[in-house]
């Protein structure tokens, strides 16, 4: 039987202020209850008559700058959004408006934890509106012949991911399978936690784009070919970070999911075509 709840909001304001990780800028997010129906809608509060940015699929623009997720509506941008609506989606949070104060969402240590602890103390209350989800009635496979990453939507009763995440040849790791049945238990003991992760031999060309300002030794993974440059907080911290991504991303969809989505090798751009492919599939 499918899951049968109501929809979800905050019981009162959570707040959280860091620096972003691509722009270094110093920023606040303030996440406010909202109504039912309301779904998950950023609002630039810096910017003149606060544009709302909704978290759909419909806002989602693609830089030149490879691999980021940057929301957008007209000139109002949010930029690396992804920790947070994937904390909001692991929680099962329906509704709620994210005032946001600069151009980037706050990267604090570059997992969702923050984010999990201040909608945790807020605290989260259900709604007199039932709840709407989306299934997948039959597979979706979505796949990026270059690098070989691929990633499926099949037919579940409940919201399920499972990561495949392998490095490349001549790196110390071996591959990694992340699986979780997506509940905020679940969410928060598995995935919450684990931090953005980066090749050591990436950074000097993501700083030289502009990116990473605000990426310190404490708050990103760095992997080396022979060993972990930074220290890691589980060994499989890569691909529990994945699955965090996979579920931020997949909250593009502005709806709860009903799937279980498995993924190799993936990141935001194939998933935001598998997000494409999901509405089209359901229309
Ligand atoms: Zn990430």
């Amino acid at each position: 039987m499918p899951e049968r709840r109501r929809q979800r909001t905050l019981a009162g304001l959570a707040r959280v202020r860091g620096q972003g990780v691509h722009t270094g800028e110093k920023t606040s997010v303030s996440i406010r209850p909202a109504e039912p129906g309301h779904g998950l809608v950023f609002r630039r509060t810096d910017l003149e008559g606060k544009p709302l940015i909704p978290a759909t699929v419909e806002s989602i623009v693609w830089s030149k700058l490879h691999n980021r997720t940057t929301l957008a509506r007209g000139q109002a941008e949010v930029q690396t959004p992804e920790h947070l609506l994937s904390a909001l989606a692991g929680l099962g949070v329906d509704n709620v408006l994210v005032d946001l104060t600069g151009p980037e969402v706050p990267g604090c240590d570059n997992s969702s934890l923050p984010f999990v602890e201040a909608i945790e103390e807020a605290g989260i209350e259900e709604q007199d509106a039932p709840l709407a989800p989306l299934s997948v009635d039959a597979p979706i496979t979505v796949r990026d012949e270059e690098s070989g990453a691929e990633v499926t939507a099949m037919p579940s009763t409940r919201f399920e991911v499972t990561f495949f995440a392998e490095f490349p040849e001549g790196y110390f790791l071996e591959p990694q399978t992340v699986h979780l049945q997506v509940t905020p238990k679940a969410y928060r003991e598995q995935v919450a936690a684990a931090r953005t992760w980066i090749f050591a031999e990436q950074i000097p060309g993501l700083l030289l784009r502009g990116l990473g300002k605000g990426g310190t030794r404490e708050s990103v993974l760095v992997i080396g070919k022979s060993e972990f440059v930074t220290e890691p907080r589980m060994r499989d911290e890569a691909a529990r970070h994945k699955a965090l991504d996979l579920i931020g991303d997949l909250a593009l969809v502005g709806r709860p999911l009903r799937a279980h989505v498995l993924a190799r090798r993936s990141g935001h751009a194939l998933h935001a075509k598998l997000v494409q492919q999901i509405l089209a599939a359901a229309t």
